[in-house]
């Protein structure tokens, strides 16, 4: 699934930016996720009741932002640990009244090993004991240095509890998108990494995927790790059903053989022989591995 295709320049078009929120225990990371999905309200683009699928989409001035929606490092750090290379930008996000913990040490550690942009967003500041000063020399202490103070690390006050700053927030992340040039093919067979996975008693597996490159086909034949199957149903992040997704989109899909794990990478195939055949060859690689490791 590694392999890469040589892009034609021409085929290369925008695709949204792909944006991680990580931080401390209790400085906001699932209020900041849920303010920034009810800015879809206010946008006019509510579409019913939102399904959860492990990441959604906000639109702002006009394009679109991915967000994934899984706060903590566990799945930062288990996605990287298999190779998957999913976020653009990371917020890191800092209460005001706390400041820099243990687990923000440890946030901008995967930023930076990940060598992702970091936005801090300096959070609670509708507290009367936040103090965002405090917060911008600890973060200097870790080599983020705010730009008002000559470095190159955007710091954005907020209140993701009352809303106050979360337009900044976004604004931001188009900006660093901007300069990042997140460019992808939508032509090309879709490949992208497994969100989460799980088995429902009537669906079967059903699996969150982002889509990272091309476009995902209802239809398409797909190896999901050591999976494989056919795109039988495709929802968006709204629970809408849809025919294709386009690069940085995520969907949920059903039609898989088995359940996969998040982290795992997909490819599509022409055709279902050869999908199966490269998923049964994994299988037997993991079930000899698995042999090894437990005799060992
Ligand atoms: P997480 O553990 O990082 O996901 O933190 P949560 O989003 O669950 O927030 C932890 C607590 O802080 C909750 O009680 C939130 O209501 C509260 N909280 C989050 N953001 C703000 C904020 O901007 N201001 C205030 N006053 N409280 C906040």
């Amino acid at each position: 699934l590694e392999d890469e295709v040589e892009e034609n320049p021409e085929d290369l078009v925008q695709r949204p930016a792909i944006v991680t929120i990580m931080g401390h225990v209790d400085h906001g990371k699932t209020t900041l996720l849920d303010t920034i999905r009810k800015t879809r309200v206010v946008e006019g683009e509510f579409g019913g009741i939102t399904q959860h699928i492990g990441a959604y989409q906000v639109s702002v001035q006009s394009k679109k932002i991915t967000f994934l929606d899984t706060p903590g490092h566990e799945a930062f750090t288990a996605m990287r640990a298999r190779g998957a290379k999913v976020t653009d930008i990371c917020i890191i996000v800092v209460a005001a009244d706390d400041g820099v913990m243990p687990q923000t040490k440890e946030a901008v550690d995967h930023a930076k090993a990940a060598d992702v942009p970091i936005i801090v967003a300096v959070n609670k500041m509708d507290k009367p004991a936040a103090n965002p000063e405090r917060v911008m020399n600890e973060m200097s202490d870790l080599g983020l240095l705010p730009e008002e103070w000559g470095g190159d690390t955007i710091f954005v006050k907020c209140s993701a509890k009352q809303g106050e700053g979360v337009q900044d927030i976004l604004e931001t992340i188009q900006v660093v998108a901007e300069m990042r040039e997140l460019k992808a093919n939508p032509k090309r067979n879709a490949t992208g990494t497994v969100i989460e996975a799980k088995l429902d008693k009537g669906r079967g597996p059903v699996v969150t995927l982002l889509v990272q490159n091309g476009t995902l086909h209802t239809g398409d034949c797909i190896v999901v790790g050591a999976c494989f199957g056919k795109v039988r149903k495709m929802t968006d992040d709204r629970g809408r059903e849809i025919k294709e997704a386009k690069p940085s989109t995520p969907v949920e899909i059903i039609g898989l053989n088995d359940v996969p794990v998040a982290g795992d990478m997909f490819k599509v195939f022409d055709s279902e022989k050869q999908a199966r055949a490269i998923a049964e060859r994994r299988s037997q690689t993991k079930i000899e591995q698995e042999r090894k490791s437990s005799s060992a």
